[in-house]
Formats: C-alpha cells, structure tokens, sequence
C-alpha cells in the first residue's frame, strides 16, 4: 500500500499559492483544522466509498470524504464487483428472493384489479430482445456516455418514445419487470426517451435477469460499507456540511463542519470528486458558476422512499402492488400510468408481519406524507375488502427513508442539443470531477464501473 509523500504534499502547497482572489480567508483557520490532499470526495455513497477505497489504497493518492451510507438488496457479476466485495473479505453467493404472491390492487380505491401479467416465458421472450437491443448500442452508454454520438448521429431509436419503442418491439410483457426492478419512469414511462430507460435497465441488469445471474453478500449488504469504513476512518469525515466552496483550475478549497464540530475545516485538495445528485439544492454551496448551472437547472426531480413497515392485516407472504386501473384487463405498458407507484412485500422473518415499502412519486413527496400514503394505502385494502379483514388495521413504519434525486432533462430536444456532451464536458472542468449514478447507468456494479474510468482521467490530470 503506497501513500502520497511528504515532497507532494508540498507540493500542493506551493499549488495553491495559485489562489489569486480567493475568497475563503485561510488566516481564519487553526493550523489543525486545515486538511490538505490530492482529491476530496463528497459523498459516501456506492460510489464515494469506492473511488475512496480505490484512490487511497491502489492508486497513491491522499483523499478524504465526508459520508456513509448503506443500502440496496443485490448486486450485479459485473464490472469490479466480485474484487470489490472479495478485497474486503465479503462472502457472497447467488441472490435468493422471497416468493410472494402478488396482488395487484387499484391505487386509487384498493380494490383487485382485473389484471394478468405476463406468463413468466412471455417476460424472458421480451427480455432477452430487450437483451439484443441493449447489447447492440452497450458500447455508447457503459461504462459511463463517453462516446455517447454527437446529437446528429445519435441512434434514432434512444430518442423515440418508450412507449412506442415497446409496441413496435413487441416487447409489452418485458414492461412490469423492467419497472419493478428499476423503478423507472413513474408517471411518464410511455413518453420518456428509450435512452433514458436504457440507463434505467441496461446491459448488465438485463443479463443479471435473463441469466439469472445477481449476487448477494451472505451476510449484510452494510458489512461491506462498514469495513470500507474501518479502512478509510481517518480520512473520513462523518455528516460535514460543505459551507463554502472555491474551484478553478488550479484545485480546490472547500470549507466544510463535521457533526459536532464547533470549529469549521479548510479542505484544500487538487481535485474534488462530487458523488451526490447534482441537484440545485446540492449544488448550492459548492458554488456552481454559469457553464454547470447551465447543465444542472433543469434537472427534473424524482421522490422515492423505502422503508419497513409492520401491517398486521396483509396475509403473511403477500406482495401488494398498487397499480393504476389502465392495465386492466392485460395493458402492461400502462403499469406507470400514475403519478406514483406504491407497493408492499413480505420481508420475513415469518411471523413480524413486516412488509418492505417501495414508493415512487413525481411530485414532491415529505417524509410525512410518505407515512400516509403507505397508511391509506392499506386502508383502502380494508375498504374495499380486497383482505377480507374488518377492524383497524395499525400500520407501524419501523423505518423509512428517502432516495429522492434528479434525473436528466425531460424536454424532446435536449438530447438533440447535444445535453450528454454538454455534461460530461464537465468532467475535469475547474477540477472538478463527477461519478454517481446521475452519470451512468443506476445500479452500484455500473457505478463503481463508471468510478474507475472517471478516476483514470482523473489521476491523468494529476502527473
Ligand atoms: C430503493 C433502492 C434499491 C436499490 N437496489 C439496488 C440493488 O438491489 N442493486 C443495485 O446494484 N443497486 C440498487 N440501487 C441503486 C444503488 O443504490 C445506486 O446505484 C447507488 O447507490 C448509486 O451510488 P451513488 O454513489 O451514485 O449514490 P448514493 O449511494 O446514493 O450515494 C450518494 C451519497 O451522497 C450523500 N449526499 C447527498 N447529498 C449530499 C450533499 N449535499 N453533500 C454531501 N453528501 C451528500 C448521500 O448521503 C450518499 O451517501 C437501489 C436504489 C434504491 C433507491
């Protein structure tokens, strides 16, 4: 394991005697709360702490970081997953899921809905042309868009309507899977550009589908965070706030406040990687200038949640799922048809009538109003006595939290006026670099993927 040396860091000091109208006063800061390195990361996502682990322990180079977080359910054997998981002693094996029948209720009244999904070799037939498609064009969208076409030789079918995309593939019977594993597309799944739901459900997750293929730690998903934590603890600084930010080509200063820390930190490095959704709200004190805002303004915001909830009166086993009345009696494309989606499945352990939350929405949607929505959810199900279950039925939510994020522009043309190039030309721009799943496709195998080819270019700027 290499670390940066003494002659380097240095170095970067005479670096930022390049500050020529710095606004951040160095001279307000203790000595000890000055930090110097060659990359700060923001964000300790999937793709924070991997382009933490990476940089820090196989690429020499000094970073620190601000957050950790755990998360999701089963990873794909893509990219540098297996490596990741195996450098941190992290057994895995195939991904098993619980088998739950599904009942497919209206969102609007609870009742049962008059719907048949597609048989289980309608949906492979459909995946596996939906496989073809997304093998044919793989090579402009993963890792990452950097050869994403100019916007005249962009493929046409990226920018034809989803929704005709999939009646003219005859691909309706790949549609609930597609939504259900990726979420994509709540309320406008028919109308949104197939690009965008090729970065949704591309190559890789496809494959994990059709060759059944995912994996899962066999003990937690967080232990692999926890001990990438171990790892990394002295460079990381846990729930900072980013007060104030200074960028230009020169490097990077960030002032940043660390949980209960009286005392602000100075964070002066040579390049700073963003990992979190480049929201305006995000974006807001790290000091956007005129060509970013360019590219973030119009970014349209997503609300999803998941959660833990205990509802005693949904049998045992059981998924509910809360579908808008347009489907009926076979119209799979219409699954999205609604400006949120709801549904409810059996967690186990038998016997804890737990039930995991998903719910998407495109409008906004507080923490608050989540509860009431998986609330009145079930009491529409006793309503129209879709449980055969009479009396009050105590929703407890044992936890519950939020995924929101934004997503790429929506407008016809953006694509066409060349949006991919304007924001990967951001890459390296004021030393600034960009990984997360707002650059590529959305599962942590394809981001941690994507990680690596961003710090490539990163580490370049760098000799
Ligand atoms: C419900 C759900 C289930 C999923 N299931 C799977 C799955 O089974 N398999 C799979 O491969 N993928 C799954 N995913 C996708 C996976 O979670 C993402 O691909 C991955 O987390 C993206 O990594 P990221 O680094 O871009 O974002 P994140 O992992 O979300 O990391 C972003 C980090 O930035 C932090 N942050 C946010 N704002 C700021 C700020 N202003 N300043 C500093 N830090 C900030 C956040 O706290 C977070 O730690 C799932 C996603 C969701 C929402």
């Amino acid at each position: 394991m290499f670390r940066m040396r003494v002659s380097a860091i240095s170095l970067l000091v005479l670096f930022f005697a390049g500050f020529a109208h710095a606004k951040i006063d160095e001279d307000g800061f203790e000595p000890e709360n000055i930090i110097q390195r060659d990359v700060v990361i923001v964000g300790g996502g999937a793709s924070g702490t991997y382009a933490a682990v990476r940089l820090r322990e196989d690429l020499n180079t000094s970073i620190t970081n601000t957050t950790l977080e755990y998360g999701v359910q089963s990873y794909m054997h893509y990219g540098p997953t297996v490596s990741f998981f195996e450098r941190f002693g992290i057994e895995f094996g195939p991904f098993t899921s619980r088998r739950l029948t599904t009942i497919n209720v209206d969102v609007e009244t609870g009742k049962r809905l008059d719907y048949t999904p597609p048989a289980a070799n309608e949906t492979t037939e459909a995946l596996r042309k939906w496989l073809q498609f997304v093998e044919k064009y793989n090579d402009l969208v993963e890792p990452g868009f950097w050869n994403f076409p100019p916007p005249d030789q962009i493929p046409a079918v990226f920018l034809t309507p989803f929704g005709e995309f999939v009646q003219h593939q005859k691909i309706e019977a790949a549609v609930p899977r597609i939504v259900t594993i990726s979420g994509v597309g709540v309320g406008s799944l028919q109308i949104l550009p197939t690009l965008q739901v090729v970065q949704a459900f591309g190559l890789a997750v496809t494959k994990g589908v059709v060759e059944g293929t995912f994996i899962q730690p066999k003990t937690s998903n967080s232990l692999l965070y926890q001990r990438a934590y171990e790892l990394l603890k002295e460079d990381v600084r846990l729930n900072s706030t980013i007060h104030e930010t200074e960028r230009d080509h020169s490097g990077v200063r960030i002032v940043v406040k660390s949980g209960s820390d009286t005392a602000k930190t100075l964070i002066k490095a040579k390049r700073a990687l963003w990992t979190p959704f480049p929201s305006q709200y995000n974006l807001k004190p790290f000091g956007q200038d005129e060509k970013e805002f360019q590219v973030f303004r119009s970014w349209v915001p997503e609300w999803s949640y998941v959660g833990v909830a205990s509802i005693p009166c949904i049998p045992e086993n059981s998924s509910i799922q809360y579908l808008p009345r347009e489907v009926e009696p076979s119209n799979h494309l219409a699954i999205r048809h609604y400006p949120h989606s709801l549904s409810l499945g059996t967690t186990g352990p038998s016997g804890l009538d737990l039930f995991r939350v998903m719910l998407g929405a495109n409008y906004s949607v507080t923490y608050e109003e989540a509860e009431e929505m998986v609330t009145s959810g079930v009491q529409k199900l006793i309503a129209a006595g879709t449980l055969n279950y009479t009396g009050h039925c105590e929703v407890d939510m044992k936890a519950l939290s939020a995924h929101n994020g934004v997503l790429w522009p929506r407008q016809d043309d953006t694509l066409e006026h060349g949006f991919v190039q304007e924001l990967y030309s951001l890459q390296g721009y004021r030393s600034t670099w960009w990984t997360g799943r707002s650059w590529c496709e959305e599962y942590s195998s394809n981001v941690w993927a994507f990680t690596d080819t961003v710090l490539e270019r990163l580490l370049k700027t760098l000799e």
